[in-house]
């Protein structure tokens, strides 16, 4: 038992999103869409769907404007998915952590248990993918969290 399952479609259009920013010596972030899930009572995460619009980015930060923010709105109606289960951004070329900025957004905007961070390094790879790692914060805090990739949506 995992805390987080990430489907692999997300994995793959994040990992496209991620990369073709990298080259440009960007940053990106998108949004996680699924469901917070039990099993035997032991909560868990799954992620089901990444989405994103226009990214204000450098290489060392990246928000969204309000344009934006308008757009995945949008998208999220059209996906008819139903919950924000977290986000997930890169570091490229830097490795995977929770900078204080990223604990900010957090805490801020995904404040619930089952709300994960996916932070992804997508010029290393690990197991032939790009390199990510899931935390969970509270508060001024974060820990890494187990996470596993599935195939498919599970039932
Ligand atoms: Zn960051």
């Amino acid at each position: 038992m995992y805390d987080v399952y990430v489907s692999n479609d997300v994995l793959t259009k994040a990992e496209a999103h991620f990369t073709q920013q990298a080259r440009r010596g960007l940053e990106a972030m998108g949004l996680l869409a699924g469901e917070p899930r039990t099993h035997e009572g032991k909560p868990y995460t799954f992620v089901e769907e990444y989405f994103t619009a226009q990214n204000n980015a450098s290489s060392v930060s990246v928000r969204f404007s309000d344009a934006a923010f308008t757009e995945l709105v949008k998208q999220f109606h059209e996906n008819k998915s139903k919950v924000i289960v977290g986000w997930m951004h890169s570091h490229p070329g830097y490795g995977c952590f929770m900078s204080h900025t990223d604990l900010a957004t957090q805490e801020k905007y995904f404040p619930e248990p089952f709300h994960v961070a996916l932070v992804a390094d997508p010029t290393k790879t690990e197991k032939g993918r790009m390199l990510f790692r899931a935390y969970k914060a509270s508060g001024k805090n974060y820990r890494e969290t187990s996470y596993a990739i599935v195939e498919r949506r599970m039932q």
